[in-house]
């Protein structure tokens, strides 16, 4: 289907990019890949009369790595991610994420900035910002300001995100040497959309789970914490009494709503499994 008509600019400047936006009132939108929003306007589900292209901000496409944490720039793409090699020590549950979103072309074009204001219920970006309390920083005409990431998303496609304002990075803090991951997804196809994800964090000392964060993404309207699973495992032996019933703990948490995918109840066996798969993951892998 034809786009709608739209008026468009690609400024050289934060400031002048959240001018523009602060400008047109709300009529106006920032594109980064296109790849969410090119489809929006085909489908008429986004009618800007400005687009605002922040493709010329070269200073949102870095990738820094310090020994206080990760910061990705706006403009990053996954192919930007996948290709950094410093990330798989760096952030490895990151990386192993965004190997699953998409396909090769939309992963040459898609920015962390533009999934996280698309706020895709069942994308991976946000599922590991929450489950990893990142913080995601927006810069608007009166000033910048840094929200955390469980504070961030709003709802299905919804932020905190104000009309003028524009995602200029996310932070991640360190990732501990001994910290365990996994990241289990199931899609109907690979490069689809979740029906359901699970990212899980902990360290494992003396075989006792310390510090576990468990993630769920494509059970909810957003992505989510299952803070009742993590107790469950809290402080207690590493086994595989525990994992099954923080995996039960998962599932009964959520509450997904049926849709031309999958139904509520499918989803909702289904992050148990993801659940105790990527608590699997965790517990065998070796940390060197
Ligand atoms: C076939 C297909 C399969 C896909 N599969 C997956 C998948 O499995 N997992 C997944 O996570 N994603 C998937 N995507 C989406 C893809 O990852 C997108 O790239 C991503 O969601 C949006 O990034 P973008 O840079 O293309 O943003 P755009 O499409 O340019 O913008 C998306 C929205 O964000 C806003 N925006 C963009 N940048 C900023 C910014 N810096 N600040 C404020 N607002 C901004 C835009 O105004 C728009 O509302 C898929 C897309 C397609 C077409």
């Amino acid at each position: 289907m034809k786009l709608p008509s739209f008026d468009y600019a690609c400024p050289a400047t934060i400031a002048e990019a959240v001018a523009l936006l602060a400008a047109h009132r709300g009529e106006a939108k920032p594109i980064a890949g296109g790849q969410s929003l090119v489809p929006m306007l085909a489908f008429r589900l986004a009618a800007p009369t400005l687009l605002v292209d922040l493709r010329k901000l070269s200073e949102l496409r870095q990738i820094t790595i310090t020994d206080a944490g990760i910061t990705l720039g706006a403009m990053v793409r996954w192919r930007d991610i996948l290709q950094d090699p410093r990330l798989r020590q760096a952030h490895p549950l990151l990386v192993a994420a965004v190997e699953h979103i998409a396909h090769y072309q939309i992963r040459n074009r898609g920015t962390v900035g533009g999934s996280l204001a698309h706020a895709d219920p069942a994308a991976e970006l946000p599922g590991i910002a929450v489950t990893c309390e990142a913080d995601i920083v927006a810069h608007g005409s009166a000033k910048s300001r840094v929200v955390a990431a469980g504070d961030f998303f709003r709802g299905a496609l919804m932020t905190v995100l104000r009309p003028d304002e524009i995602v200029t990075e996310i932070r991640f803090r360190a990732w501990p040497r001994q910290r365990r991951y996994g990241f289990r997804e199931f899609a109907r196809r690979r490069g689809d959309f979740a029906l359901a994800a699970a990212a899980v964090t902990f360290e494992q000392p003396e075989q006792k789970f310390r510090n576990v964060r468990i993630g769920a993404i494509g059970v909810a309207d957003r992505a989510i914490r299952l803070a009742a699973a993590e107790r469950v495992l809290e402080g207690r032996e590493v086994t595989d009494v525990a994992i099954a019933e923080s995996a039960a703990a998962a599932s009964a948490a959520t509450d997904p709503a049926d849709d031309i995918h999958a139904s509520g109840a499918y989803r909702k066996t289904l992050i148990g499994v993801m659940v105790e798969r990527a608590l699997r993951d965790a517990v065998g892998r070796t940390i060197v």
